[in-house]
């Protein structure tokens, strides 16, 4: 179980690690070198888990999940392991005796976040992660190790500025290269197909470019259980480097090309989140790190087995979104072309292994490839793409009588591009939403058409977050006060928190959970004081929407409400108002104009407000740069209000919305994602939901009946404030600069309809709730024990129960049992 704790080798460790790789005594050493010591330390501990659990792998030949995913925001390392191995007061104790002056929050804020991610879908992956080794299941994470994780964000004047984000600067103490699994990937060049003596065709790819991808892994730790699973990171290298030593022309340049190739494949992650970019690189990207790691699956697979036939009894490949869609043709072109298979087999093997999780309906999120741009890079996966697809639209007319029409809208390949959420379903026997509401709508609507031949193959799995790091790291006195009160359980079964109900009417708990409520809030001051120079009142309503930038999310609409306040506070500077700290945290995709113009305007009505003398002591408005996991952690635990605002139908889930939650936040929010399964949870009472139900905008847009003019024309507050868009009220000196806002919310332009998510329609009714949120909050005592209930009902969120869902329903893989220590 357990790991042991050896204080006296772990001192030592951290000392010898300074002398050896910084040349320093303890006392000499900075910060970010003691952060290295510790880190080499811990990874020495967990290191001999690891080992066991690879071996228990070896000799059991589970079933083991592969998830693949372009994407893992797993944040920091040093803390969330700490926590998992059970060893947080010893190490505190060590750096005590070792005489070190520096807190270990301290030392833990010396790493780099990994952050090979954009928002919800990355840190959903690296959730999983966490629960998978927590409940001792069998897999691994598979993804790029990228040289440079989402960009760094400084708000300079207001605008948004992009810096690389260099993670790897100062090394990685958690990896580990493993050369002996390298896998060879291959692009362009030419198809050849050729019969041999027995009539069977072969097909063989030439003069192609060949990528070496080698994988690093990171360790990732159950909770307490000793068991250790990998991500597996792939990095690019040149093959044969010592082919520049030839002096023949043709081997020449293609030395060169693929060391460029090799260079530039891992080099950055696409910064884009909901939103699709078809870059050839961005293929290539997605092609390399699935080809290595369908490869090396199948390595591993036949060390232990005899027969291929076997191998959905043996694999999974689950992926996340389409991104790693092309695993279907890749796994076919590997049982076909090097497995010798023929293509029903291949076909049968490859649908019974592959598994997808559809993460939105909006239609810029969705993948479709150039035929031209994929054959070129791809061609053999090309032809095998445009094979499965002849064959489904058979399927589509001989079996299930399908009309012409109909087959033309499913078709994978269609019109000149490649349609990956198609090709992943018809190449999956598991297709699943994220939430209730949005297999709903998958069914009924986006995919309707495969939802009627292949009911079967549609589920949905609720989303979910680990309680580990999002209430035992980032909350570690709530999570004292709750372990205190309740015991330990909820940290491996978060629906133990529901014993904290009775606690709700109970004074003393009720003292203490918003005693600590206070404290996060002012850990969270001091962080905006450092950062934005800026003090907060702790006392106010801290009232926080952080999360990527974009128009379906509505940040627009948050910042309108708070210029209808701020006009109620104009023009009646004496009343009585709740003072209010509005927190934002967004990063904008760089190519996203829209989106960066809402940072501006978030940042000049901070401005304008925060030096208001009318206006300051009742409405602070905050944005905190470069919104990332680990000052997530410092401002969650701190918000009194989560704001969930996305337009219906738009958020598939949401997680962020469960962590507020946890961490005892209300919510304020739609009827959309998993907002409604939190509004299940907790009832009218604990929770403020407002605006069009998802419904409503599906029809909306269907009878295209809406006109924000109309609402424009009869609702004066809201007048007012779209008129102060653009005269100058925000921005004295530039009036104009957000004439694009304001038109988009009132105009159409070309396909954009006006007000397409729905922001003025939305506005009233968002502002109403608001006003009860800041009544609510006057009555203290209850405010706290609505947030104590929604701490007590947050026990389905947990990333443990999506886990286990995934695994019984879909993956068919069962817990690894370690030996006794
Ligand atoms: C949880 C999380 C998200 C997802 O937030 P949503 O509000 O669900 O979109 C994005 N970024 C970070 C850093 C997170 O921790």
């Amino acid at each position: 179980m357990a790991t042991k704790f050896n204080k006296e080798k772990f001192k030592k460790e951290i000392l010898d690690h300074v002398r050896n790789f910084s040349r320093k005594t303890l006392s000499d050493a900075t910060p970010q070198e003691l952060y290295q010591a510790v880190a080499f330390a811990t990874r020495d501990i967990l290191t001999d888990d690891w080992i066991e659990t690879q071996h228990v792998y070896n000799a059991e030949a589970p079933k083991t999940l592969y998830y693949l995913s372009m994407e893992f925001l797993v944040g920091r390392a040093l803390g969330n392991n700490l926590l998992n191995l059970g060893i947080i007061d010893q190490v505190q104790e060590v750096l005590k005796e070792l005489n070190i002056k520096i807190d270990l929050s301290l030392i833990e804020d010396q790493e780099p976040d990994a952050g090979l991610g954009n928002g919800g879908l990355g840190r959903l992956a690296a959730c999983f992660l966490d629960s998978l080794s927590t409940l001792s299941y069998p897999a691994y994470g598979c993804g790029i190790r990228y040289n440079y994780g989402i960009f760094k964000q400084e708000i300079k004047d207001g605008y948004q500025i992009e810096h690389p984000d260099d993670w790897l600067a100062n090394g990685n103490p958690w990896e580990v290269k493993r050369n002996d699994n390298a896998q060879e990937v291959k692009f362009g060049g030419t198809v050849y197909s050729y019969c041999d003596e027995n009539g069977n065709v072969h097909y063989e790819q030439k003069d192609f470019q060949s990528v070496l991808a080698i994988p690093y892994d990171m360790p990732i730790l159950g909770y307490k259980n000793g068991f250790v699973n990998g991500l597996r990171l792939w990095d690019a290298e040149a093959p044969e480097k010592f082919v520049l030593r030839f002096f023949d022309q043709g081997a020449y340049e293609k030395a060169v090309q693929q060391q460029t190739l090799a260079k530039t494949l891992v080099e950055v992650l696409y910064p884009n989140d909901n939103h699709y970019q078809g870059k050839a690189l961005r293929l290539k990207q997605q092609y390399f790190f699935v080809s290595a790691t369908v490869q090396s699956a199948i390595a591993k697979f036949k060390k232990s087995n005899a027969n291929i036939y076997d191998l959905p009894q043996k694999v999974v490949f689950q992926m996340n979104d389409t991104h790693p869609a092309i695993a279907v043709a890749e796994l076919i072109r590997i049982l076909i072309d090097e497995e010798n298979l023929g293509w029903d087999d291949a076909f049968y093997i490859t649908t019974h292994t592959c598994a997808y999780t559809n993460h939105t309906i909006m239609i810029e999120a969705l993948e479709t490839w150039p035929i031209e741009l994929f054959k070129t890079l791809l061609p053999r996966v090309y032809q095998i793409i445009e094979e499965i697809n002849r064959r489904f639209c058979i399927e589509l007319r001989e079996v299930h009588h399908m009309p012409e029409n109909i087959i033309h809208d499913m078709a994978i390949v269609c019109d000149g591009q490649i349609k990956m959420a198609y090709l992943a379903i018809v190449g999956s026997f598991s297709v699943n939403g994220v939430a209730a509401i949005h297999t709903e709508i998958l069914k009924n609507d986006l995919l309707k058409n495969f939802y009627n031949i292949y009911p079967d193959k549609f589920n949905n799995k609720t989303n979910g977050i680990t309680q580990r790091r999002w209430l035992g790291h980032s909350n570690p006195e709530l999570a004292n006060l709750i372990t205190e009160t309740i015991g330990d359980d909820w940290y491996t079964d978060l629906t133990a928190l529901k014993k904290l109900t009775p606690y709700a009417q109970d004074s003393a708990f009720i003292d203490a959970y918003s005693k600590i409520k206070h404290n996060n809030k002012l850990r969270l001051a001091k962080y905006i004081k450092e950062n934005n120079n800026i003090i907060v009142n702790p006392d106010s309503i801290f009232d926080v929407q952080v999360k990527r930038l974009h128009e379906y999310k509505r940040q627009l609409m948050n910042v309108l409400n708070i210029l209808m306040l701020y006009n109620e506070i104009k023009a009646n500077p004496n009343g009585n108002y709740v003072p209010r700290t509005f927190i934002f945290g967004a990063k904008a995709a760089p190519g996203y104009r829209r989106a960066k113009l809402i940072i501006k305007l978030i940042n000049s009505v901070a401005n304008l407000i925060n030096n208001d003398p009318d206006v300051k002591d009742y409405i602070t408005v905050v944005f905190i740069e470069n919104y990332c996991v680990s000052n997530a952690e410092i401002i969650i635990p701190a918000a009194n209000v989560s704001e969930q605002i996305s337009t219906a139908s738009k958020e598939a889930s949401g997680t962020s919305n469960m962590k507020f939650m946890l961490n005892g936040a209300l919510t304020i929010g739609t009827l959309d994602g998993a907002n409604i399964e939190i509004y299940e949870e907790v009832g009218d009472d604990n929770i403020f939901i407002f605006g069009l139900t998802c419904e409503e905008v599906l029809s909306l847009y269907k009878s295209g009946s809406y006109n924000p003019w109309d609402i424009y024309n009869h609702d004066e507050d809201i007048n007012k404030v779209l008129k102060q868009l653009i005269n100058g009220t925000i921005i004295h000196s530039a009036s104009d600069l957000f004439i694009e806002l304001y038109e988009s919310l009132l105009n159409r332009a070309g396909d954009n309809l006006a007000d397409p998510y729905f922001i003025l329609k939305d506005l009233r009714p968002y502002h109403e709730a608001q006003a009860k949120v800041a009544k609510a909050y006057l009555d203290q005592k209850n405010w706290n024990k609505m947030a104590i209930i929604n701490t007590a009902c947050s026990g389905k969120f947990s990333s443990d129960r999506t886990i286990k869902q995934y695994a019984e329903d879909i993956w068919h893989i069962k817990p690894l049992i370690l030996p006794k220590k």
